[in-house]
């Protein structure tokens, strides 16, 4: 993972993946390998740069609502059940349990070694060997993240736990001379490195899509831990994310029995331009955590602050702080794009106001502020807004200082940017009532 790029380069432009010549040509090859697999849905779809989010989808059509995006015929997605006609199946003890997310990356580490000679290796060679997900970044740049972001990292301790089960089975099979690769004779040990076994779970959790259990052929000879769901899907993998997209995916029989999986768009889009579907609900964090990237102006980002920001601040009374605890309202308080969520200005009329107790419910929850709470409140947010912003600032100048990074660092500055400007945009809104 060692995509450096000058930290001085990116000023307002995002840092945004884009498809190199290389990943053009095995994109082709894999659009072509695709039509031969009765996949005719893709024939109008051209991977293409685009300047807002790098690699996309272009559509050569108009497509309308309700109009099929993708129809993948269920036997190009590689689900569990793939094991079965696979050599590295050996490594599965009967005695462990593993998740899905573990037997598809051994699957596709296990393809990608096989090099050409993989009946996959169109789908293989169009994953991106660099992947953005915070995890990837260097061990100097992790301990630079702020805390909100290291917090939320918790697919890691899944990559080791997954490795540490593989790791105990590959050393079994050598000590009883099993374990060599058919097609090399290669040990899988050699094979399956830590390196890979991240960077294959990385492409599964952020590629896979969800299918019924009930679709996926249960493989006796391994034991796979519920919900066994995940499938991967050629090309439909290059769709890019957008908030404002729907979608619907079903699975469809034609008349001669054959299943596809298939996504019908509910938007529009006209020919010539970037064709999107909808990863889920996600804020800009969850995005760059579990997909590597975010979108600037996600209307879901919601700025986090808690009970000790408040009190870096001002002193909170104890009766206060029961009250306002014993009401859950201390969770998720947050700066908005428009001033401050519910939580936040309930927590913090509790804070300023003199009133007696016995009235503060009706005042939180039957909706009726005055104006002259309202300046209370914004007056106290506007002083835990600038110490907010000031922690971003300064972690800001820290990661700027490394005078090369990954791009993985290079979208989490990114992010601490974006949010700055959420945290401005909040800042104005309650600088606008008076
Ligand atoms: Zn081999």
């Amino acid at each position: 993972m060692g995509r450096t790029s000058r930290k001085r380069h990116q000023k307002k432009k995002l840092n945004i993946k884009e498809i190199t010549e290389n990943e053009e040509h095995s994109l082709m090859y894999l659009k072509s390998w695709l039509l031969t697999k009765n996949c005719s849905s893709v024939y109008n779809l051209t991977p293409f740069n685009f300047f807002t989010t790098g690699r996309g989808l272009k559509t050569l059509k108009d497509i309308k609502i309700n109009d099929i995006l993708i129809k993948l015929p269920y036997e190009i997605l590689i689900t569990t059940s793939i094991l079965s006609q696979s050599n590295v199946s050996i490594l599965f003890s009967k005695i462990q349990y593993y998740s899905a997310q573990c037997v598809l990356a051994v699957f596709i580490i296990y393809e990608s070694h096989l090099g050409n000679a993989s009946k996959w290796h169109y789908y293989i060679n169009s994953l991106p060997r660099n992947l953005t997900n915070p995890d990837f970044c260097t061990q100097k740049e992790k301990n630079l993240l702020p805390k909100f972001i290291i917090d939320y990292m918790d697919e890691f301790h899944k990559v080791c736990n997954d490795f540490r089960l593989l790791i105990k089975s590959m050393n079994n099979l050598k000590l009883n001379g099993e374990g060599h690769c058919s097609h090399c004779n290669l040990h899988l040990k050699k094979i399956i490195t830590f390196e890979k076994y991240k960077w294959a779970y990385y492409i599964v959790n952020t590629r896979a899509i969800y299918i019924d259990e009930a679709e996926i052929e249960t493989n006796q000879n391994i034991n796979i831990k519920y919900p066994n769901n995940l499938a991967l899907a050629p090309f439909l993998d290059l769709f890019n994310h957008s908030i404002y997209s729907t979608t619907h995916a079903s699975v469809v029989t034609n008349k001669n029995g054959n299943k596809f999986y298939q996504i019908n768009t509910l938007n529009s889009f006209n020919s010539e331009s970037q064709v999107f579907i909808n990863y889920g609900a996600h804020n800009s964090l969850k995005l760059y955590i579990h997909y590597g990237f975010f979108i600037p102006y996600n209307p879901l980002d919601e700025i986090y602050f808690d009970i000790s920001d408040i009190k870096v601040c001002f002193d909170i009374p104890k009766f206060k702080l029961d009250f306002i605890i014993s009401n859950n309202l201390q969770k998720n308080m947050a700066f908005i794009r428009d001033g401050l969520n519910y939580n936040a200005i309930c927590t913090l009329f509790i804070m300023n106001t003199q009133l007696q107790r016995d009235h503060w419910n009706i005042k939180i929850y039957g909706n009726s502020l005055t104006s002259e709470d309202k300046i209370g409140i914004y007056n106290m947010a506007k002083l835990i807004l600038n110490f907010k912003k000031n922690e971003l600032l300064n972690h800001l100048i820290n990661m700027k200082e490394l005078k090369y990074c990954t791009q993985c660092f290079s979208i989490a500055i990114n992010l601490i940017e974006e949010y700055i400007t959420i945290l401005n945009e909040s800042y104005n809104s309650l600088c606008m009532f008076h």
